[in-house]
């Protein structure tokens, strides 16, 4: 379909105003006019504007070439005539032109020739008087601004309605026109051939790794998948912070697996012309597919895949590169040997229909690496440094909580910078502590950076969580408890896993839900005797819950059995909600509110008297996860004393 379209575009442009131009503007062998090459097309475009520039410098040059002459007036003009000064009349409609004989033949002795200009003024007495002095006079018509007016009213308008008349064109979904190869000539689509990146390049993302293998080894042998049927993920999603090293890991999947890489990051496609950016995705999945086996990697996928539903007013560019862009996904199957991998910071912005099987149908976490992940990096990038032999990378890995990768690769480079500076041959432990302190003022700039104080709320706080739901009976146990920050808000978390899908709740577990939630603040308050509003979120939820068990849940002492609903219109959907009709009256509304207080408060002081029970266990906990960042579940529960 594409080539034929392709096709059929190239034939117009043989007999498109274009080459037109080319015999009018500029002396053009007439063979390759007739058999030209797409590439000669797409060049005689440029040639085109190139050959108008030169005639409108040319004609501005001509114009310079008449001011230096002088401009007198009409009067003076016959006067010249009068005493003979003048010899030679040329006669335009605009202007009459004077040359001076003599200075004529001075110019022979290198005295420029003198022309002079005047006004014409409708004086019958001029032609008699130009008679009576034997001057030499004739008419001419203006030669010279006549190419410039034929091109400006004749092939500009042309070529503004071709222009205009291709963009139309490409509006409407038929592209790979030429006036879209502008856009596809600036950004050559060049595949790596080798990225020359391994796994092993990449540190601190081990099971982001272990979730990839699977990628290479189908891209090494897509025969053993493809013989019994099996299912290829067709495309990835890397998902991370900024500097997480997504890229890095993209280029060496394609590494491992030694085929091509093609990358296009996605403001690449966001362009000013609408089409351009839809027809690059075209171009980029063609020339994929030429080449398969190959990974196609979309970075910063969120420039082009922002949700359609939030964006007021839309952006029809972004929008149709976005539509190109699903229609390639789903138009090859993976067994073509083509793997999409993209990558993005914002993976809750990007539109729903990007994530649907067949598409991103898996995601691939990228975390902030721990202290040990930060270890192994740091290791990775001093390999080409020389290190003195005090320098102790653990400890630089201790200093530097919530680094991402590509901040630690910069404190390596400053370090190795400073050691030159200061006329070193290698880098010193003090080289590396001062790159540290730089890049943390810049991060804390950025706000990126939590200080000592805060990572130590966020420690207690998380410890609350976990402690909470160890000795909770009903509650899920923990999995996992972590200081590392991850995405934009989240300080910390504390994840637990159901222990079987849950449809039916009974109160005493909804209470246990709350009690958790409650118990980060709880811990705070226990050990810092203030609390922050690093529970926010935690206290939104428990809020939440408490209000559906009164209202929807029917679990209250005095409502049992009975739905406190509130009715609105469908239609306006969520933001329409505090104009929601309630059909329960103000007395019972209190009554939610207060019950929902009462709760809260209840639960509130049971998780602190609990904690209260365990502060030692707490702090202790709390100051192992400032160490090393993230517990396991084994380690916690041993140290909280619980058998898991
Ligand atoms: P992202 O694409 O997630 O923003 P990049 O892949 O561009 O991050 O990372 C930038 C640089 O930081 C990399 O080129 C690499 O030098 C370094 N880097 C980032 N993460 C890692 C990592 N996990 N291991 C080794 N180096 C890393
Ligand atoms: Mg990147
Ligand atoms: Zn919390």
């Amino acid at each position: 379909m594409e080539d034929k379209n392709g096709n059929v575009t190239q034939s117009q442009k043989n007999d498109s105003p274009w080459n037109k131009d080319h015999k009018v503007t500029g002396p053009v062998k007439h063979e390759p006019l007739f058999n030209m090459n797409p590439k000669q097309v797409k060049f005689s475009l440029w040639f085109f504007f190139f050959t108008l520039l030169t005639i409108m410098v040319i004609n501005a040059s001509l114009g310079q070439m008449k001011q230096t002459d002088k401009t007198i007036s009409f009067s003076e003009f016959k006067q010249k005539i009068e005493n003979g000064e003048i010899t030679k009349v040329r006669i335009t409609p605009k202007l009459y032109y004077g040359t001076s004989e003599t200075a004529s033949n001075q110019s022979k002795k290198e005295a420029p020739t003198i022309i002079y200009q005047a006004v014409p003024i409708n004086d019958p007495t001029f032609v008699p008087l130009m008679d009576s002095h034997k001057v030499d006079y004739s008419a001419a018509a203006e030669k010279n601004p006549f190419l410039m007016n034929f091109l400006l009213s004749w092939i500009l308008p042309f070529a503004f309605i071709y222009i205009i008349w291709k963009l139309m064109a490409g509006k409407m979904g038929n592209l790979g026109s030429s006036v879209m190869n502008f856009g596809r000539n600036k950004s050559m689509i060049v595949a790596e051939t080798d990225t020359g990146v391994k796994f092993d390049d990449v540190a601190g993302a081990e099971e982001s790794i272990e979730e990839l293998k699977e990628v290479v080894d189908f891209l090494e042998n897509p025969d053993k998948y493809t013989a019994i049927g099996g299912k290829i993920p067709k495309g990835v999603l890397l998902v991370g912070s900024p500097g997480t090293g997504k890229t890095l890991l993209a280029r060496a999947v394609a590494g491992e697996a030694k085929v091509p890489f093609f990358r296009m990051s996605g403001a690449d496609f966001v362009e000013m012309f609408v089409g351009v950016g839809a027809a690059r995705v075209r171009d980029l999945f063609h020339q994929a597919r030429e080449k398969s086996p190959c990974i196609i990697f979309i970075d910063e996928l969120d420039a082009i895949g922002k949700s359609r539903v939030n964006v007021a007013g839309g952006n029809d560019e972004r929008e149709q590169t976005l539509n190109q862009l699903l229609v390639e996904m789903d138009g090859f199957d993976s067994r073509s040997g083509v793997i999409l991998l993209g990558a993005t910071n914002r993976p809750e912005i990007l539109d729903p229909a990007l994530m649907r099987p067949g598409r991103f149908d898996r995601q691939v976490v990228m975390d902030r690496p721990d202290i040990n992940g930060r270890e192994a990096i740091l290791k990775i990038h001093v390999k080409d440094v020389k290190l003195a032999d005090s320098v102790d990378l653990n400890k630089i890995a201790r200093a530097t909580p919530g680094f991402v990768g590509a901040d630690l690769a910069n404190i390596i480079n400053e370090a190795a910078l400073m050691a030159v500076r200061a006329g070193r041959k290698e880098v010193r432990q003090e080289d590396l502590e001062e790159a540290i302190e730089k890049t943390v003022a810049g991060l804390q700039k950025k706000n990126r950076l939590i200080n000592p104080k805060e990572r130590k709320i966020v420690a207690h706080h998380e410890t609350g969580h976990a402690l909470t739901a160890a000795f909770t009976p009903e509650a899920d146990p923990v999995q996992k408890i972590t200081i590392v920050p991850r995405g934009i808000s989240a300080l910390g978390y504390t994840l637990q896993t159901p222990t079987e899908d849950r449809f039916l709740m009974s109160k005493e577990e909804l209470f246990c839900k709350i009690d958790v939630l409650l118990g980060g603040r709880a811990a705070e308050q226990l050990i810092f005797g203030e609390i922050s509003t690093g529970a926010a979120n935690d206290l939104t939820r428990a809020t939440d819950i408490a209000r559906s068990m009164i209202t929807e849940y029917g679990m209250s002492d005095k409502f049992k059995n009975m739905v406190l609903t509130k009715r609105g219109s469908q239609f306006l959907g969520p933001a329409a909600q505090p104009g929601m009709q309630r059909e329960y009256s103000e007395a019972t509304q209190q009554y939610i509110d207060e019950e929902v207080a009462r709760i809260l408060e209840e639960r509130y002081v049971r998780v602190f008297n609990l904690l209260k029970e365990k502060k030692p266990v707490l702090i202790s906990i709390a100051e192992k996860l400032l160490e090393v960042e993230t517990l396991e579940a084994d380690e916690f529960y041993k140290m909280a004393g619980v058998k898991a």
